[in-house]
């Protein structure tokens, strides 16, 4: 097992005992879920503490994966569901950042119902600099394509500058058609306490965009057109 020298488990009366000698070049994290206890054990990685090299470094970057749970969102004709898209989307963005020094927050990680105020409140109570919802779009019309990013006037300073940049760096990416940034008065972008917005891409119910976004490559270029725009409102 990598990182774990040795692994003893020793039994006494009423007691069992589980001891784990890590390999020094690992560092560990321990989990306590009750019943259960994870613990983590990850190879240390040697960084150079140049901050060119970690221009995010410190901060708190808010990722929201839209819907989940009973909440499908956008479903497309190959039966391709929003908010599995939303999620993985989400999870490409969060290494991305991590990658730069940033520290990504997920409103969630799983396929779960998670309310709008829940998303709001991990936002808020971590105190985090930006907040991106990732959704991809949908309408009854397949014709309908195209991207799109939206803000709120009654959300935080910023917001529209985020959503700008967020705009500028998909379309640069995927190349479809631009719809522009709209202002929306849209409950996670309203209430949050940092610079908010949501981004729709593309449409699943569009076929040729649904085609588009069911590549993994593709979904790659999201998330790396979201991680430019965050760069570029630092620089
Ligand atoms: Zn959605």
């Amino acid at each position: 097992m990598n990182g774990i020298e040795k692994l003893n488990i020793e039994k006494n009366n009423n007691q069992t005992l589980i001891k784990i000698l890590i390999d020094k070049n690992y560092e560990k994290e321990l989990q306590d879920n009750k019943e259960e206890v994870i613990l983590k054990i990850t190879e240390k990685k040697n960084e150079p503490p140049d901050k060119q090299l970690k221009p995010l470094k410190d901060k708190k970057i808010i990722i929201d994966p839209g819907h989940g749970g009973t909440s499908f969102g956008a479903v497309g004709q190959t039966g391709v569901r929003e908010k599995d898209l939303n999620l993985q989307t989400s999870l490409i963005i969060e290494k991305l950042l991590t990658n730069l020094g940033a520290k990504a927050i997920l409103t969630r990680i799983k396929d779960e119902n998670v309310t709008l105020a829940q998303r709001v409140n991990v936002a808020n109570n971590n105190k985090g600099d930006l907040f991106i919802s990732v959704h991809y779009n949908g309408y009854s019309d397949p014709q309908a394509n195209g991207t799109e990013t939206y803000w709120s006037s009654q959300g935080t300073k910023g917001s529209e500058k985020l959503a700008a940049l967020l705009q500028t760096q998909l379309l640069e990416k995927l190349q479809r058609r631009n719809r522009g940034v709209k202002q929306a008065n849209f409950y996670v972008l309203r209430e949050t306490k940092m610079p908010a917005a949501l981004i729709e891409p593309l449409f699943i119910t569009n076929p040729v965009e649904e085609q588009i976004i069911i590549k993994e490559e593709n979904m790659v270029k999201v998330a790396e057109g979201v991680v430019d725009a965050i760069l570029k409102f630092y620089s």
